[in-house]
Formats: C-alpha cells, sequence, structure tokens
C-alpha cells in the first residue's frame, strides 16, 4: 500500500531513549502529519469495519491514541486496558515481565461481556508480553480476541509468538 511509507517515514526514531541502548520509535511526529496520521486510522478502519467487532480495547498510553478512532469508526465500544491503581471501579489484574521486573494490566469488570468479539490495540510490539496480558484480560472476561493492532512490530523480538495464537497485524517493522 502507498500509505505505508509515509507513515513509516513520519515516525521518529530516537536513540538511547528512555536508556542506553534503546532505539525509540516515537509516533508523536506521526500525529503532526495529518495526511499520515488520517491514512493510518484509514488503514485500520479498511480492515476490521466489516470484521463484527463489539469492542476494541487500547493499552495504555499510546493505545488511548489509536484506538478510540477505530472504535468510532467501526461503531465498536472502546475499553481501556490500563496501569495498576488507575481505573476507579472493580478490575481484573494481569501480570507481565518486563525486561527488568514486571508490570501489569487491568480492566473494568463487566466492561466486556461474554462471547464480544475483540480487537486489542497498541502502537508497538516488542516482547509480546504486554499484548499476551491484554489477551488474557479479554479472554477471562469472555471475550474472542480477533486480532492485535500495532503501528509497529520489532520482529527480532519474536513477539508475534506470544499472542497465545491470536493473528497480529502491523503497518511497519522496525530492526
Ligand atoms: P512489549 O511488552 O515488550 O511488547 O512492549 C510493548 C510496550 O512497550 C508497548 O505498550 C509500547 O508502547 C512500549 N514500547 C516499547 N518500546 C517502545 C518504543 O520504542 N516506542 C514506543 N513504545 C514502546
Amino acid at each position: 500500500d502507498p500509505r505505508i511509507h509515509a507513515i513509516k517515514s513520519k515516525i521518529r526514531v530516537v536513540p538511547n531513549f528512555p536508556k542506553p541502548g534503546i532505539m525509540f520509535q516515537d509516533v508523536t511526529t506521526l500525529l503532526l502529519d495529518p495526511k499520515a496520521f488520517k491514512d493510518t486510522m484509514d488503514l485500520f478502519v479498511e480492515r476490521y469495519k466489516n470484521k463484527n467487532i463489539s469492542v476494541v480495547a487500547g493499552i495504555e498510553a499510546r493505545g488511548f491514541i489509536f484506538g478510540p478512532p477505530i472504535a468510532l469508526a467501526i461503531g465498536a465500544k472502546f475499553v481501556p486496558l490500563r496501569k495498576p491503581r488507575k481505573l476507579p471501579g472493580e478490575v481484573i489484574s494481569e501480570e507481565y515481565t518486563l525486561e527488568y521486573g514486571r508490570d501489569c494490566l487491568e480492566m473494568h469488570i463487566g466492561a466486556v461481556e461474554p462471547n464480544e468479539r475483540a480487537l486489542v490495540v497498541d502502537d508497538l510490539i516488542a516482547t509480546g508480553g504486554t499484548l499476551c496480558a491484554a489477551i488474557s484480560l479479554l479472554e477471562r472476561a469472555g471475550a474472542e480476541v480477533v486480532e492485535c493492532a500495532c503501528l509497529i512490530e520489532l520482529p527480532d523480538l519474536k513477539g508475534r509468538e506470544r499472542l497465545k495464537g491470536k493473528p497480529l497485524y502491523v503497518l511497519v517493522e522496525s530492526h
């Protein structure tokens, strides 16, 4: 798709952020370009509009930027998956391992009902631990995860293999 090249060119790569040795993929520069931002959302909407998806689950924080426009365009609800102690209602939690230490995602109980069809959205997949925790939360609520969608994949980290067999759709790869 000719739109992909322009999208990739708008993602800024910042060396040694937030730590030495990390090449940080910065999507804020993509958001500054209305055409590239619109093309990004259009590509996702074209893929998901006729898939009977009832819930888009976005992962804090950048899944909150890209998830809601998809949800609105395809007529699905939006559910935020948040870092611990941010959601005020009763939650279910899923811990996952990071390079150093552990983190956790939470979802409101009752936000997703059994047998809903879910799409999980984030900006980037690295090791896949974050998306794996998101899939577990949705499955514990009884939903079927149809697919995970990210703008960027770091394929060298093989995160795709950790998604419990769920398909992953990405716009660009970064090595
Ligand atoms: P994973 O759990 O190792 O797949 O890491 C993915 C999570 O870390 C996502 O929520 C990303 O937003 C975040 N992340 C990791 N590396 C980057 C990066 O280079 N740019 C933006 N987000 C990143």
